[in-house]
């Protein structure tokens, strides 16, 4: 697959250290980013080692167009902010320098290692890390990464790859593979389990046994994840141009449902296909408009992965006798209440999204001025393009979507007709309401 690889040769060194020279791994100098080539050279000339690692050479010896470099080095982050003077300490459980360059913001951490003081590195009941502040070699620095692909050092000085893990093997023959033993990293930190799909979704590598084996024992661990840290993450995963593929292994691995239990609840049980068609469809579009460079927000994707839950609620309120705007309103807010619990999507996303289901009952009622109205409701452009992923997912008819489409692009008179020819068929049940009012009251 990467057929710059054929052209490797490593040089051993001593046991586990490999040194790649530039002739095999063919990183051409130009596509590295000159704020980390700065701020590498600043602490090399100060006597430091340093070394550009992580993702950017991954991606790099991937030929794939790397979205940022990180700088590890073996300064202390104090040292660090002493040789830059626009930088900033940040993080607690893990410090890291942020120091800017130009436009650029470098992430600069120092070398990890290990210790058994607990001061310093410490890890709660389940074993996850929530503190890790021990310094150590670039050899210690490399065994606390993630996956061996994301342990390669590339030194800009002489252009060499330094790999301790085994990481550029298993790069070529296109394998994520954990580094230690995986139940302990995954137990370290949950999120583990996330990058690992995320990587094989977005980079099209294979995980390997050890590394997928334990992830279905342990989905549950992510339940200790910060809510918050989790919609970080999760944009990542389903954000970033790979969500439909990604999406596909999150299930595959049971990973959908500590994130999204009750729509996993929903796939799992309900004999229909439309709530997985619908997702699917979304993430597409997601997919497909970042490809283009079009815009895309968290609250569309949002309000498709957990739109299962809303419609079945939904459902059941209005056979339980509830008007449909009303029920769709409880069923909105129930939703996004019992969800933030595990993945805390932010106020504003919220709104939207509640917006956009708002407008899937506001789009059925088309009698009088009513479309104008919601032709100016501000949303109305998502409301709309949800409408339609409902009716392409086979969860309603098709018909709604297509006479919203020509009331658009209509002139008076011709909205006129269209609204005078309409039989009311997605009318609020008044008399049942009624009924059931007069119930309570007895
Ligand atoms: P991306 O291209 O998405 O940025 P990345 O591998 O660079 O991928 P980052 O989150 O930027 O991901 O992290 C930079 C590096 O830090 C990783 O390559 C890895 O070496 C290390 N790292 C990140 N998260 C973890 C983690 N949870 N556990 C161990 N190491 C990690
Ligand atoms: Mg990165």
């Amino acid at each position: 697959m990467f057929s710059v690889f054929k052209r490797k040769g490593p040089q051993h060194v001593g046991v586990h250290k490999v040194v790649i020279s530039q002739e095999y791994h063919g990183i051409d100098h130009r596509n590295l980013s000159d704020g980390s080539l700065k701020v590498i050279e600043v602490l090399q000339n100060a006597g430091y080692e340093a070394y550009l690692v992580g993702g950017g050479i991954r991606d790099l010896l991937l030929r794939k167009h790397p979205k940022d470099f990180d700088v590890a080095t073996s300064a202390k982050p104090m040292e660090v902010q002493k040789l830059f003077k626009r930088s900033r300490l940040i993080g607690r459980r893990f410090q890291i320098v942020h120091v800017r360059i130009g436009a650029e913001i470098i992430e600069v951490t120092t070398f990890r290692g290990s210790t058994s003081n607990n001061k310093l590195r410490r890890t709660n009941a389940s074993g996850m890390l929530v503190r890790d502040n021990v310094f150590g070699s670039v050899e210690d620095d490399a065994v606390r990464r993630d996956f061996t692909m994301n342990a390669l050092y590339y030194d800009p000085s002489n252009h060499e790859v330094l790999d301790f893990v085994g990481g550029y093997d298993d790069l070529e023959d296109g394998i994520v593979r954990i580094i230690g033993d995986p139940e302990t990293r995954y137990r370290e930190d949950p999120v583990r389990m996330l990058r690992a799909i995320r990587f094989t979704g977005k980079l099209g590598l294979s995980l390997e046994d050890g590394t997928s084996e334990p992830i279905r024992r342990l989905n549950l661990l992510l339940r200790d994840v910060s809510a918050s840290r989790l919609f970080d993450e999760i944009l990542k995963l389903l954000q970033a141009g790979y969500g439909r593929i990604t999406f596909s292994h999150l299930l595959r691995h049971s990973l959908l449902k500590p994130l999204f239990p009750n729509t996993f609840d929903l796939l799992e049980s309900s004999d229909n296909t439309y709530y997985r068609e619908l997702i699917d469809l979304a993430l597409s579009s997601t997919d497909d408009r970042l490809a283009q460079g079009k815009s895309v927000t968290p609250a569309f994707l949002y309000a498709a992965l957990h739109w299962p839950q809303v419609h079945h609620r939904w459902r059941e309120l209005t056979t339980e006798g509830h008007g449909r705007t009303q029920a769709l309103a409880i069923a909105s807010s129930e939703t996004l209440d019992l969800n933030q619990q595990f993945i805390a999507i932010p106020k504003r996303f919220c709104t939207t999204i509640r917006e956009i289901w708002d407008l899937q009952v506001k789009l059925e009622k088309r009698h009088g001025r009513r479309p104008d109205s919601t032709l100016e409701h501000p949303r109305f452009r998502a409301g709309f393009d949800f409408l339609l992923l409902r009716e392409r997912s086979g969860e309603i008819m098709a018909g709604l979507g297509e006479w919203w489409a020509h009331y658009q692009v209509s002139d008076e008179f011709q909205r006129r007709e269209m609204v005078a020819s309409l039989k009311e068929e997605f009318e609020e049940a008044p008399k049942r309401r009624s009924r059931r009012k007069n119930k309570r009251r007895d």
